[in-house]
């Protein structure tokens, strides 16, 4: 009876899975500001070529080159558990299987896609990065594979947390990144807002236009995104991959996979591959699990919107609650980003994907179970999963089934500890989406001409 199911370093895949490839129908293009689809031309001020190709790419299969292959050697592949204590605290029939992507130095999956960033614009002859970070697991991720891949990193990362998660900023240090607190007084965007709002707390949105403005106006520096992009969504099915063979050593294969979602990239980064079978005719679900407090796609509207909170980006067709929603501030920061990947909107939107919501106390309650019975501590992201299987497990329990559950935990919560001590002394509160905050910023989705025909 294995615990952990273990593939070889020559296991590792060669290649990303493209879900574009199987979705029943085309994604739909990012429009630029005048309503027309975004041309490669307008996207190479900011990516590299490769990068831009992937994006639109309708290949299944893309070669994940040897230099990212090397890196990724550092922990992958990672470990796939089957979750036999949980299962027991659970007294539940079903199989609970999770894929472990808190092994990763950054302590979560994004370095998955960091790493091949890094790797494509150093090709491309690029110097220097720029990203934003909220509670800096993106930032961090980007800083060790800038060091790996000798790029400088200039992480943005919104003042509130520069002060309040010091660990994470020291860890991008570490890895060699210079961290400015956002709003900086180094790009018009920051100093714009510090001008009017000298006491500016920050925001993502702010953050983005900060590192945006930088990577555009300099010929050396590119932008770097975590999430909601489809080529970040392609470097993540890795995960996958690695999983539909582990549980294949052990003649299993899952009815059902959940991974949270905040943007979209670690629960397609497990689940598309899963897709490539469904869309062949297989049964599997796969559930996206967010908070009911920024509930995308479970509340939202499907639409084209801005990426960021200020509309600097191009529309996006996704699932939205509007860019200047701003959720409660909930603990898990990974998910309370206003849009999703769009990949993974057009699935939910075709009825191809499901979507659960699930509110804060339920969430830390999971975690706090999972940590006392199979050991690792999960991130407030990835507890969202770990209390959407528990929800079917106990179904199964009722129902006598033994269905084969499968989870990402996407990273471990080692810098997270003081959202478990507010859990511990009560601190921490439901917060049921704002549907009167949702509706007023729904109210300012961009009015396309497009959309007012259809
Ligand atoms: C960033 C993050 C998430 C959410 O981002 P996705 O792009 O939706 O995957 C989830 N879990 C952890 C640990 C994260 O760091």
């Amino acid at each position: 009876m294995k615990t952990k199911i273990l593939l070889k370093e020559a296991d590792m895949p060669t290649h990303w899975y493209n879900v574009m490839a199987d979705m029943p129908n085309p994604p739909a293009p990012p429009l630029g500001p005048d309503g027309n689809p975004v041309t490669p031309d307008a996207l190479g001020a900011i990516f590299p070529q490769a990068l831009i190709e992937q994006e639109m790419s309708p290949e299944r299969w893309i070669p994940i080159p040897e230099e990212v292959r090397e890196v990724l050697r550092l922990w992958r592949p990672s470990p796939l558990y089957r979750a036999r204590r949980l299962e027991q605290a659970l007294g539940t029939p079903a199989r609970i299987y999770y894929k472990n992507e808190a092994v990763s130095p950054a302590g979560s999956h994004k370095p998955n896609t960091a790493v091949a960033q890094a790797y494509y614009n150093k090709q491309a002859g690029i110097k220097r990065l720029t990203t934003e970070t909220g509670a800096g697991q993106w930032g961090s991720s980007l800083a060790l594979a800038g060091q790996l891949f000798g790029l400088e990193v200039e992480v943005y990362m919104v003042k509130v947390s520069y002060h309040q998660k010091p660990y994470r900023r020291s860890m991008m240090q570490t890895w060699g990144a210079n961290v400015f607190a956002s709003p900086s007084d180094r790009t018009n965007a920051g100093r714009s807002i510090l001008e009017q709002h000298p006491d500016s707390e920050g925001s993502l949105g702010i953050a983005i236009s900060e590192a945006v403005e930088l990577a555009a106006q300099r010929d050396d520096t590119n932008y770097a995104l975590g999430s909601v992009l489809n080529h970040v969504l392609l470097h993540q099915t890795v995960i996958g991959e690695e999983a539909k063979k582990q549980l294949e050593m052990v003649g299993d294969y899952p009815d059902m996979v959940f991974a949270p979602c905040g943007g979209g990239s670690n629960f397609g980064g497990i689940a598309f591959p899963f897709f490539a079978d469904k869309a062949a005719g297989k049964e599997v679900q796969l559930v996206a699990v967010e908070p009911t407090s920024c509930p995308t796609l479970t509340k939202g509207v499907y639409a084209y919107d801005f990426g960021d909170a200020i509309g600097l980006t191009p529309l996006l067709k996704m699932y939205t609650l509007g860019h200047d929603f701003m959720p409660p501030g909930i603990h898990a920061g990974g998910l309370r980003y206003h849009g999703d990947s769009a990949l993974v909107s057009q699935l939910h939107y075709e009825g191809l994907v499901d979507a659960v919501a699930v509110p804060q106390l339920e969430t830390f309650e999971a975690g706090v179970l999972f940590a006392r019975s199979e050991g690792i501590i999960p991130a407030p992201e990835s507890t969202h999963a770990i209390a959407a299987v528990i929800r079917e497990a106990n179904r199964c329990t009722e129902s006598g089934e033994s269905r084969t559950l499968l989870f990402n935990l996407s990273g471990h919560g080692h810098f997270d500890m003081s959202a478990y001590d507010r859990y511990f002394a009560g601190e921490l509160k439901n917060f049921d989406y704002p549907e009167e905050a949702i509706r007023e910023s729904l109210a300012h989705l961009p009015k396309l001409k497009f959309d007012m025909e259809s």
